[in-house]
């Protein structure tokens, strides 16, 4: 199969593109970057605009006053289309948790319960069903949240791919957290809670066959945990997080850079990157900052107590590797700009489509 005969040659564009040039969706819709941004703010947001959705962070922040006591919550959806379905490090059942667990958690607050709905294609064996529901059930008792509700439905054979999935979850957001994509301030310090592309390159490697003396795990993690001890240290000091999924640590960085009208400045040589990752990643001509993370959190934080959040993130299993990987300016609103190891600096733009269909 050759996807590239159906994707267009982006090669000579720069400005976002306007929706009709794409009578089709095409696979770059998917991927997490300008095309899939185009079809939020062209498509879904003008169709079902309101408050919550408008933030567009990775949940929705909703009031829910309760007992006459005012409440926030937190909700939010993601599908799981993964292929293949077992990878190094994890599987499409616990990525369907540690996703909505973990945009729950990054929105500020406390995951508590999921829905799991399963399409699932006519002759599926049962017992990688029955392995992917037990990893569901893992993933959630990990992530200390309970599936309560859910669906099942099957789809004709050759109509789909063996499983997809959908979660749903709420949370509870704690009391005096505020954050969001749009709150990242000038002088705000950037953290990382440990090393990028990991998941990415898993999932590429056993789709490429490529060997390496150690093979590359992903690190497909619910970060609740982490997030509260940083939450439960510095928590009013916390500006925005975001958990760098598809897009990878760039397009994370361009969306808050791009909410809040800010510039983000980051230096290359402070990213974790591990040494497989990167030796993959430059065998197939990928950039790390574009990969998939499942278990990462990026986090903007008041400067005073950037050090403070770096100590706590690295005291949890989670958050070994984390590091202070650069900082927001005034200057250069709406971009990422890159200090290169050779000390020059460069432009990281969003990704116009997709690096690697079917992350997640
Ligand atoms: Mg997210």
């Amino acid at each position: 199969m050759n996807q590239d005969q159906d994707k267009p040659d982006f090669s000579n564009w720069s400005c976002p593109l306007p929706l009709a040039d794409y009578p089709n969706i095409v696979m770059g819709h998917g991927g997490g970057g300008k095309l899939g941004n185009e079809l939020v703010e062209h498509l879904f947001l003008p169709a079902f605009r309101n408050a919550a959705l408008e933030n567009l962070g990775d949940a929705a922040v909703l009031d829910l006053p309760f007992n006459g006591k005012p409440s926030r919550i937190a909700m939010s959806t993601d599908s799981f289309v993964v292929r293949p379905m077992f990878f190094p490090g994890g599987s499409i059942g616990e990525l369907a948790v540690n996703g909505t667990v973990n945009d729950l958690a990054v929105s500020g607050a406390v995951p508590k319960y999921l829905t799991a709905g399963f399409i699932l294609e006519e002759g599926l064996p049962l017992a990688q069903l029955a392995a992917i529901v037990a990893d569901v059930a893992k993933a959630a008792q990990i992530a200390g949240v309970q599936i309560v509700t859910g669906d099942t439905k099957v789809v004709e054979r050759g109509h789909g791919d063996g499983v997809y999935i959908n979660t749903a979850g709420v949370g509870v957001i704690r009391e005096g957290i505020t954050v969001g994509p749009h709150r990242a301030q000038p002088g705000d310090v950037v953290l990382v809670s440990g090393s990028i592309g990991d998941h990415g390159m898993a999932i590429l490697s056993v789709r490429e066959g490529l060997e390496f003396e150690s093979p590359i795990r992903s690190d497909c993690a619910a970060l609740n945990g982490l997030i509260a001890n940083v939450l439960d240290a510095v928590g009013p000091q916390v500006h925005a997080m975001r958990d760098p999924t598809r897009g990878g640590l760039a397009s994370t960085l361009n969306e808050i850079a791009s909410s809040s009208g800010v510039g983000v400045e980051i230096d290359e040589i402070a990213l974790p990157v591990h040494a497989e990752v990167q030796s993959a990643c430059e065998i197939l001509g990928l950039d790390p900052v574009y990969v998939a993370n499942e278990g990462k959190v990026v986090l903007f934080v008041a400067p005073e107590a950037a050090e403070q959040a770096l100590a706590v993130l690295r005291a949890h299993p989670l958050g070994r590797e984390a590091a202070r990987i650069g900082h927001v300016v005034g200057e250069h609103p709406r971009m990422l700009i890159a200090r290169t190891a050779m000390g020059s600096n460069r432009v990281i733009p969003t990704q116009i489509g997709e690096q690697l269909p079917r992350i997640c």
